[in-house]
């Protein structure tokens, strides 16, 4: 992969962050999503969805709490983004069970790219009490009214950056010197500041701006799906609720984090979610947005202290396990605050649930 992307380099010049992401994570054949199944303790990082069945269930009652929004339809989709090892997905079937019409009405949906991950979650998802039906990407899942789920979706599609420069923004991308990988600035500022986020057009010297160049046409797809038949989705990510700025392009290999340029292919790379951005963009495309919130909120809010609590009492002996996980989860110094929830809908459904003040009527 190293020497590919060198001679890469060679031929065509630096490539964008975004470029060399798409070679790192998704070549097809050397591609770490390609190639490799690196979620869980024994490999690179550790999602909410592994690290609690209570993230996946949480998520299934509000999916439950969805449908009903949406009137009750006789069929819904419902439709995960890329999950990993499915563990979200499982959990999300077993907690609509408390709500048998939901459960009949769903048809399952998976929209993975990576091989050995659709096995494994073909494996998770035996005996879940659904077909499952996985697809390539958006466009291609079944149409209907659609309850879209994804965590840990958009940190992964690729970014490009830019640095100011002497009131100019000049692009940071990946060159090569003496046979290794470096980072280095385009030579010729951009034209104009269109592509910024507007609330960092006007940063002083050294401010880093990130765009994620796929980002409008994935909110498109889906604003163009809910314009024909209703539905929600639902994004959890690690970023914060306002554009900031900065350099958040990172990779992790191992639960440590590692140089991104080091061992392309084999690191996890991502970059934070501007959660400001993606509502700037699904409000442009006359989406309702709800949130964003903090994920320790959200998950309150639909009842995760009862739930810890309940799986304590049906289990003595788990009672610090659980106590633990809750706490990863839901703590601001774990993944309470730094990870935010927003929720995309087609106009003219009730208000998400979990973002406000209602009660669960599921
Ligand atoms: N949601 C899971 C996994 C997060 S890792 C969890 O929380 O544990 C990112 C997942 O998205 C992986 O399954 C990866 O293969 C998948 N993925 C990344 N980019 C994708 C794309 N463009 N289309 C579909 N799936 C993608």
């Amino acid at each position: 992969m190293k020497q590919r992307l060198l001679d890469l380099i060679a031929q065509n010049g630096p490539l964008s962050l975004a470029q060399f992401m798409s070679e790192a994570l998704y070549h097809p054949t050397e591609g770490y999503y390609t190639t490799r199944v690196a979620l869980g303790a024994d490999g690179d990082f550790i999602t909410a969805p592994e690290a609690s069945q209570m993230f996946g269930e949480m998520v299934g009652l509000w999916a439950a709490q969805a449908w009903i929004e949406m009137g009750g339809p006789a069929r819904v989709n419902l439709i995960e983004l890329g999950p990993g090892s499915g563990a979200m997905m499982s959990d999300m079937l077993r907690a609509a069970k408390v709500m048998p019409a939901f459960q009949k009405a769903l048809r399952v949906g998976l929209v993975e790219t990576s091989a050995p991950l659709r096995s494994r979650q073909a494996h998770t998802l035996e005996g879940c009490g659904h077909d499952c039906t996985w697809f390539e990407s958006l466009e291609h899942a079944f149409n209907g009214p659609s309850i879209i789920v994804g965590n840990e979706f958009i940190d992964c599609m690729p970014i490009r950056q830019f640095v100011r420069v002497q009131n100019s923004w000049r692009e940071r991308v990946v060159g090569a010197r003496e046979g290794r990988l470096v980072f280095g600035l385009v030579n010729d500022p951009l034209p104009s500041d269109a592509l910024i986020p507007p609330p960092l057009r006007a940063a002083g010297d050294g401010a880093v701006a990130e765009i994620r160049p796929a980002l409008p046409a994935f909110v498109n797809a889906l604003a163009q799906r809910f314009k024909i038949d209703q539905g929600r989705a639902l994004f959890f990510d690690y970023g914060a609720a306002r554009t900031t700025g900065g350099d958040t392009f990172q990779a992790l290999r191992a639960h440590a984090s590692a140089d991104p340029l080091d061992a392309p292919g084999l690191a996890d790379l991502t970059a934070h979610v501007d959660f400001a951005e993606l509502k700037r963009i699904a409000e442009a495309f006359d989406l309702d947005v709800a949130g964003p919130v903090t994920q320790q909120a959200w998950l309150n809010a639909l009842g995760i202290q009862q739930r810890a609590a309940a799986l304590q009492r049906a289990q003595p002996d788990q009672a610090l396990r659980i106590g633990r996980q809750l706490n990863r989860l839901t703590a601001p110094d774990q993944m309470g605050e730094l990870f935010h929830v927003i929720c995309l809908s087609s106009p003219n459904l009730p208000p998400a649930f979990g973002f406000g003040e209602q009660k669960l009527s599921a």
